[in-house]
């Protein structure tokens, strides 16, 4: 942390509370510093012109804004998506994607710089993890894409880099301080949250409540071929995951979204579909097929469209509810890590 200094921007509302009535300052205050921090996003505290100077230079020696900066930024031909690739206080290089829907602007979000999971086709698990993010820096990429492309964000998806649940009581303040109504106020059901398949802190989060979507990315209907590109599996395999997809559907009421990435030859058979659809039967659920991008240096490349069509058409047959996942930002590697990947290298 910069200069021992606090990060205010993961602050909630009562602890710069406490700070403010510390300094005999009246209650209020922090509701007025508060709102520019999370709601407006400033990114120094001289803009906050509805507080005194002399408490503007209080904050100043006390607390920094985490702030993302903009390192380099990818528009897509196709379909105007954005990518960013974000310079963090320390060096470190996240990204994030802006996507335009019909119902408004969603941002996926890193979590992470790097991650420790391994995926084999993911291109973020090369360099494995460097840190976690704090929350604060969750709230900025929201807060710099936002500014920099003139938009308000409606959706927020964590599947950026890195595990949200490795990083989980951050990721849980995130999601309290990014809902909160004095700040950029998104409802939980605009969110989602992305996980490999951490067990116990899938049950965690179960037991909160939340009415954010769980995407759980499964990739296989079998350990066996999920450990062969996924190494989490040998911690939690695909029956555990299932079943604390279960609990957590017990306890939420929510159903969950299966992503599925297609990879060639390894788990895009019509067994595999037959095996998917048997171990999913019965479950309030939404299966997600995404054809794998490619990742430089990997053997392996996505499925094609005859094959995909295939395999969903099995799943339906099966009574499951399957979308083919619309490939936005093809032409600016909009998959997470690519970019990072490309910078670092040089
Ligand atoms: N760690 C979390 C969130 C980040 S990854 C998770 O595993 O869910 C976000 C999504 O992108 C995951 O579903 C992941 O499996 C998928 N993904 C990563 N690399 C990919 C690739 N090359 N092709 C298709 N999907 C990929």
């Amino acid at each position: 942390m910069p200069e021992n200094k606090k990060d205010i921007k993961s602050m909630k509302k009562t602890e710069i509370e406490e700070f403010v009535l510390s300094i005999s300052e009246p209650k209020y205050r922090a509701n007025q510093v508060f709102k520019w921090i999370q709601k407006a996003g400033i990114e120094d505290f001289s803009k906050m012109t509805d507080v005194s100077a002399k408490l503007r230079k209080i904050f100043y020696d006390n607390f920094v804004i985490f702030n993302c900066a903009i390192e380099k930024k990818l528009i897509s031909v196709y379909d105007n998506t954005i990518k960013y690739l974000f310079r963090l206080f320390d060096g470190e290089f996240i990204e994030a994607v802006l996507m335009k829907y019909k119902y408004g602007y969603t941002l996926c979000i890193s979590m992470q710089a790097g991650c420790r999971m391994g995926c084999r086709f993911c291109a973020t698990a090369v360099g494995g993890l460097r840190r976690d993010l704090y929350p604060s820096e969750m709230l900025s990429q929201i807060h710099a894409a936002e500014k920099d492309a003139g938009v308000r964000v409606s959706h927020v998806v964590l599947m950026g880099m890195g595990e949200p649940l490795d990083n989980f009581d951050n990721t849980l303040r995130f999601l309290e301080l990014v809902s909160n109504g004095d700040g950029l106020n998104l409802g939980m059901r605009n969110i989602s949250l992305s996980t490999c398949g951490l067990v116990p802190e899938i049950d965690a989060l179960a037991e909160k409540r939340l009415q954010l979507t769980l995407s759980v990315s499964l990739h296989a209907p079998t350990d066996e071929i999920r450990r062969e590109i996924m190494p989490i599996t040998r911690k939690y395999g695909v029956d555990g995951i299932l079943e604390a997809c279960r609990r957590y559907t017990d306890a939420t009421s929510r159903r969950i979204s299966f992503e599925y990435a297609l990879i060639e030859g390894l788990n895009d058979s019509d067994e595999c579909a037959f095996m998917l659809a048997g171990k999913l039967k019965g479950m309030l659920c939404h299966i997600n097929l995404i054809p794998a991008n490619k990742i430089e240096g990997q053997s392996f490349k996505g499925s094609g469209n005859e094959r995909t069509g295939g395999f969903s058409a099995i799943l339906k047959s099966k009574g499951l509810n399957v979308t083919v996942r619309r490939r936005l930002g093809a032409d600016i590697n909009a998959s997470c890590g690519q970019l990072r990947g490309n910078v670092m290298q040089n």
